[in-house]
């Protein structure tokens, strides 16, 4: 078992409720297993257009490899009928592979660490919550990254 964390996004639709089947789905995913879930965050669009997004983190154990773990992902987004009309653009559900054990891995289907997660309030913050002391491979502690996003206004959603 690999374990992996999960990016779970938002913006289209009940999104809250988008967000919670998310997390349900990969609880009862073939070869996962659900080992922690984030509180749930509000934020205001950052590169995308659109309503504001919930966001959440999701820490799975997992026998799939990591491109079976994407594809199995990418299963979840058809089933709340998530299209890409453009870059960026409003989505009812995203889900994105933002650690997998220590792995670094860079195919023209996956890069992992996800690229952009060091750079993002909206991924640091639910994942600082269930991972404090987490390390992402190849940039240090995901809690040093935090103190760049601040100026990104994220609120945790009362439960
Ligand atoms: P961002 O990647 O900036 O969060 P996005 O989530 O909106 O943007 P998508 O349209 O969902 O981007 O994904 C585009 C492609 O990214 C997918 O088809 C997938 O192959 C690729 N991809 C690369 N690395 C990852 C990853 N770690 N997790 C999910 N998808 C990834
Ligand atoms: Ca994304
Ligand atoms: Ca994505």
């Amino acid at each position: 078992m690999t374990t992996a964390y999960i990016g779970i996004g938002a913006n289209l639709g009940d999104a809250r409720a988008n967000v919670l089947d998310a997390i349900e789905r990969l609880r009862r995913a073939p070869g996962c297993t659900l080992e922690a879930a984030s509180s749930l965050y509000h934020t205001a669009p950052i590169d995308s257009s659109g309503g504001d997004y919930i966001n959440a983190v999701a820490r799975i154990g997992t026998a799939l490899d990591a491109q079976s773990l994407l594809e199995a992902l990418q299963a979840i987004e058809q089933a709340h009928g998530r299209e890409r009309p453009y870059r960026n653009a409003p989505r009812t559900l995203d889900l994105d592979v933002l650690l997998y054990g220590e792995e670094q891995i860079a195919t023209a289907t996956l890069t992992v660490p996800h690229p952009r997660m060091t750079e993002r309030a909206f991924v640091l913050a639910p994942l600082l919550e269930i991972a404090p002391g987490v390390h992402v491979p190849g940039h240090g502690p995901a809690a040093a990254f935090l103190p760049l996003v601040q100026d990104q206004p994220i609120a945790k959603l009362d439960t």
